[in-house]
Order: C-alpha cells, then structure tokens, then sequence
C-alpha cells in the first residue's frame, strides 16, 4: 500500500508545486486507485500528478473530505480528464455531479478492501481509515470535527498506527502517544511542536512524499 502526497501547503520534490490544500493518492494492489481530496487548484494537481508519473485516468475512485475549496478545487479538473471514478462525498455538501455514481456519505461505510469512511464527523468532514499489515493508518483533510474524534471513530477499525494529513489547530499532543507514524500536512499550526515531541515518529509532509504502508 502506497500513499503519495500530490498536493500539499509544503514541496518535498523539485519539480512539484506546493499551494495552499490537500490532496493524497492512495494505492493498494488489486482495488481501484483512491484519491483523497483535490487540492485547490486542479492545473496544480494534474502538474504533480504528471511529475509523479501518475495518470488521472487511473483513479477508480474520488473522496472529498469536506467541502472547504482548498479540498474540492481541483475536482473539476480530474472530472474532467477521468470520466469513470466514483466519488464520495459528505452528505451535507449536497453537490451534484451529473453522470456520476456519486455516493453522500453520512455513516461509516467501506469504500474498498481495506478502506474505510468513517463516515461525515460532526456534519462537516469524513476521514479515511486504512487497513495495513501495522494496523490503522487514518488519512485526514483538516480534520474540522477534531483530531480525537476521528481518532476515537477509526479506532473500532483496530489499533491505529499513523495518521497522515492535516490535523488544524490540534494541540492536545498527548492523543498521539502510541502511534508511530505521524505525518502532519496542509493547515497543521502546530508542526514543529510535533517534530520535537515525536522525533521518531513524525514525518516531514510535502507535494511528492510517498509513504509505503
Ligand atoms: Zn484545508
Ligand atoms: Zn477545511
């Protein structure tokens, strides 16, 4: 399982562009490519993509966390050159997107194999629960509801290992003892109080970081 940070506040690459907004690529043998958010900008996005070798038409499906512009931008442009995927979205967006299996998420459900929503946390924003071989991996776009809550909801997935994404104004450090990776991304404020409190389990986020899990 592979997770490619394609667009990010931060460039880990040369070559990539960093903006304002999140967007991760999710990979897993044998199911659909997953993407996780679009970022704000879709020529952005499809820019990283093309300097990461990925190609927009092989993503099966689409999440959008929440409906902040810094996650959906980029959206249009992926419909637009990806004509199948299917997308997932919170339920209180009410977007309509014609021509498209579109699901309105509301519950946890399973999106793929090992994949989970945990479902729209306090009618604002769902997160993305990983199955891995090192237990739950959980995938966050700004983490509106709150980083204990959707630590908490994934945690019925099994023992949560890491979390990837952007974790806002979350500053009660000690909900992440015990987790061994810790990827802070996009709108973190509070990163470098992070790095220094898990040294070994913090890892610098940037357009073009790829995290096998
Ligand atoms: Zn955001
Ligand atoms: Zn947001």
């Amino acid at each position: 399982m592979k997770v490619t940070i394609v667009y990010d506040n931060k460039e880990s690459k040369p070559g990539l562009e960093a903006g304002w907004g999140f967007s991760a690529l999710i990979e897993i043998e044998n199911t659909p490519a997953i993407l996780f958010d679009t970022g704000a900008d879709g020529t952005t996005l499809l820019h990283n993509m093309e300097k990461l070798g990925i190609n927009p038409r092989d993503i099966g499906i689409v999440v959008i966390s929440h409906t902040h512009g810094d996650h959906t931008g980029g959206l249009q442009a992926i419909l637009e050159v990806n004509r199948e995927a299917e997308i997932y979205i919170p339920a209180s967006s009410r977007a309509r997107i014609l021509g498209r299996k579109v699901t309105a998420v509301t519950e946890s459900i399973q999106i793929s194999e090992k994949v989970f929503s945990t479902g729209e946390l306090e009618g604002v924003e769902q997160s993305l629960a990983l199955k891995t071989n090192k237990g739950i991996v959980v995938v966050v776009g700004c983490s509106h509801p709150g980083v204990s809550k959707i630590i908490d909801a994934v945690s019925r997935f099994g023992k949560v290992y890491g979390i990837i994404g952007g974790l806002h104004g979350f500053h009660n450090f000690d909900r992440l003892q015990g987790l061994s990776l810790i990827c802070p991304c996009h709108c973190t404020q509070y990163k470098s109080e992070i790095s220094r409190l898990f040294p070994e389990q913090h890892v610098a986020c940037g357009t073009g970081l790829e995290l096998e899990l």
